[in-house]
């Protein structure tokens, strides 16, 4: 708990119900398990938060970017009950002007070089009206992953995307509490250019959850409204929304994209920025992507392709009858060498982007490259951090 001796007063973390999309991030990456999920509500502890923030860099929206200043802590139960955060008491805020934004130990650091973002420019209370122009299905209809890369349009000049950003979608309706849904997040897999280079169209690439973590049954509320949408539809967008998972704007940059499903997105546009800017190239882009078959590989026509010219594109491939299982970190292993030259390069960035299990085996991986190569991965880790150089987007 912080609390300010001079006015004895606590100075609470808390999170922006309204903001969150309920992606659990935060509740994963904080040490001291003070982020609990009740009644379908992110909330800290007040008792259990050390404020060092670690919780933060896995937040999109912001939402965990909220502070309040009160004589008694709001305890998790309080919390779980709100549709919005309470006002700040303004006769206890007076003197702490800086109440809305304290910088973490842990905040994640864009490339120094790269674009400034822009966020937050619709909310769910005034959102951006979205047409859909396309909706096409890129895996078979015969692979058990529906994966569909959808264009929307719209109407709003000053709604400018970099790559590696996010959007989000509302999805009509309320939920069983009659509430309104909250909004979900999707990555941009168009460059800043646009979907086709037209500025106003951004491209998403969304997979219809058919079944929870758990394998059971469960059909996704967004990803199925989404998935149904045919051209002519109108969808509710908010944001954008990210500050870090963005692409340095340096010409002797060397990217390290390592991804699994619809983690694709954000490299896709990644990808399309530096063709267009006529800086691709496969020492600049290497891709090692993760799919169970060829057939279920997102834009794999596309990406073959560009291979070998324009990326290095390193496939693994975990569910191809008679061959052994393999996952991405088998492959950055197999190239331990070239990664770990990367890893200690200033112009390398590692970029890491799908489902959560990812990161861990991503970053074991990393950990052993170190290790081979002579270099310490913790040291590696923190200057890769300081410079924002290494970012991992799982959900
Ligand atoms: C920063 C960020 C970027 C994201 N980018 C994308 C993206 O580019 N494409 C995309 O499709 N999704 C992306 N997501 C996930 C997306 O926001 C939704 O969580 C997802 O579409 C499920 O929402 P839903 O409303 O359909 O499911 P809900 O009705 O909310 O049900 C969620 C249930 O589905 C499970 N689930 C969620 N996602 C998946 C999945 N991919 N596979 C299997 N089970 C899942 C959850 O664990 C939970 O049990 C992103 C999330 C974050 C936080």
């Amino acid at each position: 708990m912080d609390v300010h001796d001079t006015a004895g007063l606590i100075r609470q973390h808390l999170i922006d119900p309204y903001t969150c999309v309920r992606c659990g991030g935060c509740k994963e990456a904080c040490p001291s398990e003070a982020i609990s999920f009740v009644n379908y509500t992110f909330v800290i502890d007040a008792n259990r938060c050390d404020g060092a923030g670690a919780c933060m860099e896995p937040c999109q929206t912001g939402a965990i970017e909220s502070w309040r200043l009160v004589a008694q802590a709001y305890t998790p139960e309080d919390q779980s009950n709100w549709q919005a955060l309470p006002e700040q008491d303004a006769a206890l805020a007076e003197d702490m002007p800086c109440l809305s934004r304290e910088p973490a130990r842990h905040t994640p650091r864009a490339p120094a070089s790269a674009a400034r973002p822009l966020v937050n420019l619709h909310s769910a209370a005034y959102p951006l009206a979205g047409t859909v122009v396309l909706n096409q299905r890129l895996t078979p209809a015969a692979s058990m992953s529906a994966i569909h890369h959808i264009v929307i349009e719209y109407d709003d000049k000053n709604f400018k995307l970099l790559e590696g950003q996010s959007v989000g979608v509302i999805p009509p309706g309320l939920d069983e509490s009659g509430h309104p849904y909250f909004m979900r997040l999707y990555s941009v897999a168009s460059a800043r250019d646009g979907e086709g280079a037209i500025p106003n169209r951004l491209a998403l690439t969304v997979k219809r959850v058919t079944e929870d973590t758990e394998g059971k049954p469960h059909e996704g509320i967004c990803s199925n409204y989404l998935c149904n949408r045919q051209p002519g539809d109108i969808v509710q967008l908010t944001g954008p929304f990210g500050t870090s998972f963005l692409l340095p704007n340096e010409q002797a940059a060397r990217l390290l994209m390592v991804c699994a499903g619809t983690g694709i997105a954000s490299m896709r546009g990644f990808i399309e920025r530096k063709r267009l800017t006529a800086a691709a190239s496969p020492h600049a882009l290497m891709l090692f992507c993760g799919s169970r078959t060829l057939a279920d590989l997102p834009y794999g026509e596309a990406l073959h392709v560009l291979a070998g010219h324009q990326i290095d594109l390193d496939l693994s491939l975990s569910r191809v009858p008679g061959q052994p299982k393999r996952y991405v970190q088998h492959a950055l292993l197999d190239r331990h060498a070239e990664i770990a030259a990367l890893l200690n390069s200033p112009a390398g960035h590692v970029y890491v982007c799908g489902l959560r299990g990812l990161e861990t085996g991503v970053t074991e991986a990393l950990r052993k490259i170190c290790e081979r190569n002579g270099l310490d991965w913790a040291e590696v880790h923190e200057a890769m951090l300081a410079t924002g150089r290494i970012h991992f987007e799982t959900y």
